[in-house]
């Protein structure tokens, strides 16, 4: 690092420090540990990947028609900061039938950049500096650097496997303090795949009242649950509409993650002041790609249904293989990700995906990246075609058998 950051000017010019030119606390902030591990990938065509948290499907057709069609008519502008009216009028729609809460589209939905934008401005628009953050770990790996970024202090509750990774108020009220300003959920969770039983989002939710929290709920892999339940978001439990910021996006479940695209439903002053950082710093989201998005709510259901269930299929497989091997794993209740316990190896996260990666051309996230209570565990993403589920689980079970 300190090389990269001494830097002499081919011109012969000046000596530049850049370590000191640094804002101090993004140098503090690490790298995402999934990227480190992925640059060893990079160029390889011969590994088998579980890495990457991203759909194998292409968009479906319909979809990127319709971004083609926006281009062929010449829409090639700016669109509202808020976004289209009637891309917020879908998701207004949309957030009603699958949430069962309602959002005025002229006032409180704002399109962002992907959820990656909308969590970012979210936390810049509420958190003073020196507020506390509270999230259940392990977790999505942006969520402490966001939070530290916006200044404020990143507090992890750590989830267990016992109780499925999930969150459990009698956990979240210990972290609380005078301090506590904002808690962040994701249910179904990356990496986990966990969800939140109806009972504990109660328990959760009357934490949120007692001590006046807003919550940021990331609901981006909720239309991927399976075994036939239906998801509840903590935004539709009494109370908490008017203290939540409902996050949601179209990367995963529309398999769109190129098109950069989501959106935050809130009540409007929360909204107004997302909507203020928005317009400075991003402007509006790409036109095309909302364009592409309201294709996506008015008609993209049986394509979703469709990837849901190759899903739920390549989850049943991967838990059953992997509990055979005898790596422990639960059966994730969403998301597209299963997370089996490699403590019984003695191997630390790292080095379990790096000797996968290095014997068997297998990678797989260590557990370790999503923070330190991921440690014994390994990610790994089943957006990934059967038969090459099927040869990765063998690799695993050849490279476990050899230890
Ligand atoms: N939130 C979670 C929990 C994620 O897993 C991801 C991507 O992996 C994101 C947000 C980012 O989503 P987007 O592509 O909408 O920015």
């Amino acid at each position: 690092m300190g090389c990269e950051l001494l830097l002499r000017p081919a011109s012969g010019g000046m000596v530049m420090e850049y370590s000191a030119k640094i804002a101090r606390h993004v140098a503090a902030i690490p790298r995402s540990g999934i990227r480190d591990f992925f640059e060893l990938v990079q160029g390889r065509d011969d590994v088998i990947s579980l890495g990457v948290g991203e759909p194998d499907f292409v968009t479906p057709w319909h979809i990127r028609e319709a971004a083609i069609y926006s281009l062929e008519k010449g829409q090639t502008t700016y669109t509202s900061n808020l976004g289209l009216l009637s891309l917020r009028k879908s998701i207004s729609r949309y957030v009603r039938d699958f949430f069962e809460i309602e959002y005025d589209p002229a006032k409180e939905v704002l399109v962002t950049v992907g959820v990656s934008e909308a969590i970012d401005i979210a936390l810049r628009a509420l958190v003073n500096p020196g507020d506390e953050v509270i999230y259940h770990e392990p977790c999505y790996v942006s969520y402490s650097p966001s939070i530290v970024m916006a200044y404020g202090v990143a507090v992890a509750v750590e989830t267990t496997k016992q109780d499925g990774f999930s969150l459990k108020p009698e956990a979240l009220e210990k972290a609380i303090t005078p301090k506590s300003k904002v808690l962040m959920l994701n249910f179904p969770t990356n990496p986990t795949g966990a969800v939140a039983s109806n009972e504990d989002l109660e328990g959760i939710a009357k934490l949120a009242v007692k001590h006046d929290l807003i919550v940021l709920t990331d609901e981006i892999y909720c239309e991927l649950r399976y075994d036939g339940v239906r998801h509840v978001s903590i935004a539709s439990l009494p109370g908490m509409r008017e203290r939540t910021v409902l996050m949601h996006g179209f990367s995963k479940a529309f398999a769109m993650t190129g098109f950069r695209l989501g959106y935050a439903c809130a009540p409007q002053p929360i909204i107004e002041a997302m909507m203020k950082i928005h317009q400075y710093s991003m402007l509006c989201a790409p036109i095309m790609s909302q364009n592409a998005a309201i294709e996506a709510l008015e008609n993209g259901a049986p394509q979703v249904q469709m990837m849901k269930d190759s899903y739920h299929q390549r989850r049943d497989f991967l838990v059953k293989r992997l509990n055979e091997i005898g790596l422990d794993c639960h059966t994730p209740g969403g998301a597209f990700y299963v997370f089996p316990d490699i403590r019984n190896t003695r191997l630390t996260s790292k080095e379990f995906a790096m000797g996968l990666l290095e014997q068997e051309s297998v990678a797989a996230v260590p557990g370790g990246a999503f923070g330190p209570s991921g440690e014994g565990f390994l990610r790994c993403c089943y957006a990934t075609g059967m038969n090459d589920l099927r040869l990765a689980m063998d690799s695993v079970e050849r490279f476990v058998g050899k230890l």
